[in-house]
Formats: structure tokens, C-alpha cells, sequence
């Protein structure tokens, strides 16, 4: 049974479909969920999954993924509102931010919650890296500034970002729960 994976990013669903490809297929559905107002991703993300399955209607169950960008000499920010400051700052204006800081360090953080019939499941990932100057033409969103050992992951191919990122990692966690989840 297909996965609807409910998102607007064309990246996000290249990454899931390199993960999950030989265990399920994944359809991208664009569905405007009601993003609740939270600093906790995996309220955001299972809240959406939850109204997305139930919204939609049929019986093929829903992934929802919500990200965020958390820089530590930034108190965390732009954190649950990265999609709205890359919208409005901009990638490259963000990293100037950072370049006045001593402290590089940012953790990309990422939810997936899965819905069905039965109920939600939230997955998280994360990655740890630094933020640099941009660099890179692949990926998407904040990619061009992060690196990780030495390559931003807008360097990366689909398949070497998913064997480091946050969703790479919520992908595996994912995995492994739904091959699992009829035993
Ligand atoms: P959202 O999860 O779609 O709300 O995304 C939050 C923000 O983080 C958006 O600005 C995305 O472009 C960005 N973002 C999400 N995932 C990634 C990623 O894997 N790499 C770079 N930026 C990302």
C-alpha cells in the first residue's frame, strides 16, 4: 500500500522515495494542514498527520515531516519557524547572522509522524554540523550552509544526505518500526 507522504517539498519527497524505495511506494499528496502553534515538532508534525488522514479519506496511511533549523549561539532559533524566515530572511541572510558568532554550531532537527487507522507514530531524526558560507547546488532549503564533516549537505547526492541527515535518520527509525508493525 502506497504512503502518502502530505507535503508542498519536492525535496523532501526525493529523500523519503531514495529511503523507502524497495520497502514502500510514496505518493506526494499536497494537502494545507493546520500547522499548530507549538515550539515542539512532533506536535506540529502528528497533529497534521492525524487531520491529513482523517481529512483526505481512504485507508492508505499518511507521513507528515516537520523540520527545523537550531542554531546554539542563536538560543535555537529560527528553530518550528525555519520555513517562515527562509520566506522572509532568506538562507543567505541567516548565515550572516551566524558568521558574527564565534559558535557555528546548528542541529537540524526533523519529525515524521505516520497516520493510519490505527493511530499516529512520530519518528525524529537529527544531525549536528556547522553553518558555513553557501556552498553546494544540490538539496534544498537551509542545505547550502550546513556542513557535515567537511561537505554542506547541498554538496551532497540524495543518498549521501540520507545516510547522515535528520531525516535519514527518522526515515531508518520509520523503517525499521513499519516493517515491524504486523508482528
Ligand atoms: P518545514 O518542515 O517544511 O516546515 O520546513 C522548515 C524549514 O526547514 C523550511 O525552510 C525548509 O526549507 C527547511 N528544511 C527542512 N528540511 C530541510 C533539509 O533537509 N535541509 C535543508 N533545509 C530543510
Amino acid at each position: 500500500m502506497a504512503i502518502r507522504f502530505v507535503t508542498g517539498n519536492a525535496g523532501k519527497v526525493r529523500e523519503a522515495r531514495d529511503y523507502l524505495a524497495g520497502i514502500e511506494p510514496v505518493e506526494q499528496i499536497e494537502y494545507d494542514y493546520t500547522e499548530v502553534q507549538s515550539d515542539s515538532l512532533e506536535e506540529i508534525a502528528a497533529h497534521g498527520a492525524r487531520e491529513a488522514f482523517e481529512q483526505l479519506g481512504g485507508d492508505e496511511p499518511v507521513l507528515v515531516d516537520d523540520a527545523g533549523l537550531f542554531v546554539d549561539a542563536l538560543g535555537g532559533f529560527p528553530g518550528p519557524y525555519s520555513a517562515y524566515v527562509e520566506d522572509t530572511v532568506g538562507v543567505e541572510r541567516l548565515w550572516r547572522l551566524a558568521e558574527a558568532e564565534e559558535n557555528r554550531r546548528a542541529t537540524f532537527r526533523t519529525v515524521l509522524a505516520y497516520a493510519d487507522e490505527d493511530g499516529t507514530e512520530t519518528f525524529a531524526g537529527s544531525v549536528a554540523g556547522t553553518l558555513v558560507a553557501p556552498r553546494g547546488e544540490g538539496g534544498f532549503g537551509y542545505d547550502p550552509i550546513f556542513e557535515y564533516n567537511g561537505t554542506t549537505m547541498a554538496e551532497m547526492s540524495t543518498a549521501e544526505k540520507n545516510a547522515i541527515s535528520h531525516r535519514g535518520r527518522a526515515l531508518a527509525t520509520f523503517a525499521e518500526w513499519y516493517a515491524g508493525r504486523d508482528e
